[in-house]
C-alpha cells in the first residue's frame, strides 16, 4: 500500500496557525514578483479565490481578505516537521514538494494496522508534531493515492482498497497532468472519464498525445509503474558515531561496529525491508571521508549477518587511521521478502530471526540501551558519554 500525504491550504495554514486571530478569516498568501496567490484558506475559497491566480483579481472577489506575503523560511521549517512526522512510518518517503510525500507502507501494516488505521495515525502524528491538518490517500498504485488525497480535503482520508471500483469514478480533471486543453480535446470526443479513454484505443492516444497518450492509456487500465522513491528515494539506511577522540584501534572499532549493525538492523525490521548491499564509512582524522561496499549474498535485515561482512571491510581497509567516525549501512532495500526465495533465505534462519524479533520487543519497552550483544556491551558502555550518535537515513552514499 502506497500513501500520499497533502497538507492543507499549507502556507495560509501556518500563517493562521502564527496568528490565530485570523482563524476563519479568508486568508490570501502571495503577490511577490509573480503577483499570484500562492495559497487561499478554506474561508478565501468560499470567495472562489485560487491558487495561481492573479492577485488583483482575488481581491477584487475578496476586498475583505487578509493578504499576507510568503513567508517560504518559516513554511520550511514547518515543513521538516511534517517530514519528521512521516518518517516516523517508513523509512521509504518521497518528498514531492514543500507540503506533499508519498510514503511506501508495505509491510508496515503488523506495526500500524490496515489501510484506514494507517491513515489515521498519520494524520494524528502530523497534527501533533505541527498543529496543522494533512489530507492522506492510501491506494495500491500511486497515481490513485494522489486522487484520492484529493477527494476529501481538507483534513481528509481516502482509502482505495480495490482499484477498479475507484479508478471508474475518476474524472479527467482530476488526472494530475491532464491539462485544460487536453480535457478540451478528450471532452470534444466523448471523454470525460479516465476510464472511457480505453475506448479509444492505444494507438489513437499515441496519434493524440504521444507518450503521454500511452501512460494515460496505461492509467485507465490501472497501470502504474510509478513506485515510491524512484531515483529520490531513500536508498539506504545508516547509523555512524562520531567519537569525540579519535582512535586507530581496530577491536574498538570492530566492537562499534556490532553495535551500529544492530540498530540498522532493528530499524530495518520495524519497517519491515531488508537491503542487499552492506556499506562501512571511515571518517579519517583530516576529515577524510571513504566509504566501501559489498553486496551480500542475499538481502538482509540481521545484524547476525551484517556485522561478518561489515567487519570483513573494515578489516581490508588498508590505511591505518586514526579515524574519527565510523558508520554502517545496508543500501538497496526493498521490502522484507522481496527478490529472494523465501524458503531458503529467511525460514532456514527463523530461530535467529526470533531472537532478532525478541530483541526489538525488549527494546523498544526498555530503550536502546537494555539489551546488546557482548562484544558491543562494554565498548559502547565506555564510550557512551563522549560520543555523538546519529543516525542517517540518506539518499545512498556514492
Ligand atoms: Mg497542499
Amino acid at each position: 500500500m502506497l500513501a500520499h500525504v497533502d497538507m492543507d491550504a499549507f502556507y495560509a495554514s501556518v500563517e493562521v496557525m502564527d496568528r490565530p486571530e485570523l482563524k476563519d478569516r479568508p486568508v490570501i498568501v502571495g503577490g511577490g514578483k509573480r503577483g499570484v496567490v500562492s495559497a487561499a484558506s478554506y474561508a478565501a475559497r468560499e470567495f472562489g479565490v485560487r491558487s495561481a491566480m492573479p492577485i488583483f483579481q482575488a481581491r477584487r472577489l475578496c476586498p475583505q481578505g487578509v493578504f499576507l506575503p510568503v513567508r517560504m523560511e518559516r513554511y520550511k521549517e514547518v515543513s521538516r516537521l511534517v517530514m519528521a512526522a512521516l518518517a516516523g512510518f517508513t523509512p521509504l518517503v518521497e518528498q514531492v514538494s514543500v507540503d506533499e510525500a508519498y510514503l511506501d507502507l508495505t509491510g508496515t501494516q503488523g506495526l500500524w494496522g490496515p489501510p484506514r488505521q494507517t491513515g489515521l495515525a498519520i494524520k494524528k502524528s502530523v497534527l501533533a508534531q505541527t498543529g496543522l491538518t494533512c489530507s492522506v490517500g492510501l491506494a495500491p498504485l500511486r497515481f490513485l493515492c494522489k486522487i484520492a488525497s484529493e477527494r476529501d480535503k481538507p483534513d481528509g482520508l481516502t482509502v482505495v482498497e480495490e482499484v477498479e471500483p475507484f479508478l471508474v469514478t475518476i474524472a479527467l480533471r482530476e488526472v494530475p497532468g491532464v491539462g485544460a486543453k487536453a480535457q478540451e480535446r478528450l471532452k470534444a470526443m466523448g471523454v470525460t472519464y479516465l476510464t472511457q479513454l480505453r475506448l479509444l484505443g492505444r494507438q489513437r492516444l499515441e496519434d493524440l498525445m504521444g507518450a503521454w497518450g500511452l501512460r494515460l492509456w496505461d492509467l485507465a487500465h490501472g497501470i502504474d509503474p510509478q513506485g515510491v522513491g524512484g531515483e529520490r528515494g531513500v536508498k539506504s539506511l545508516s547509523h555512524e558515531i562520531t567519537l569525540e577522540e579519535d582512535t586507530a584501534d581496530r577491536e574498538l572499532l570492530a566492537s562499534l561496529l556490532l553495535g551500529l549493525c544492530q540498530k540498522v538492523c532493528r530499524r530495518l525490521r520495524r519497517h519491515g525491508l531488508w537491503g542487499r548491499v552492506a556499506v562501512l564509512k571511515l571518517r579519517h582524522a583530516d576529515f577524510k571521508l571513504v566509504t566501501r561496499r559489498t553486496s551480500l549474498r542475499r538481502p538482509t535485515d540481521r545484524a547476525g549477518e551484517l556485522y561478518p561482512v561489515a567487519r570483513a571491510l573494515l578489516d581490508a581497509y588498508a590505511l591505518p587511521g586514526p579515524f574519527r567516525l565510523i558508520g554502517v549501512g545496508l543500501a538497496e532495500l526493498s521490502p522484507l521478502g522481496s527478490g529472494q526465495d523465501i524458503l531458503f533465505g529467511r525460514e532456514a534462519n527463523g530461530r535467529s530471526q526470533a531472537l532478532s524479533r525478541a530483541e526489538d520487543a525488549i527494546c523498544s519497552r526498555f530503550g536502546e540501551k537494555a539489551i546488546s550483544r557482548a562484544g558491543a556491551l562494554e565498548t559502547l558502555g565506555a564510550l557512551d558519554h563522549k560520543r555523538q550518535d546519529r543516525h542517517n537515513q540518506g539518499e545512498g552514499e556514492k
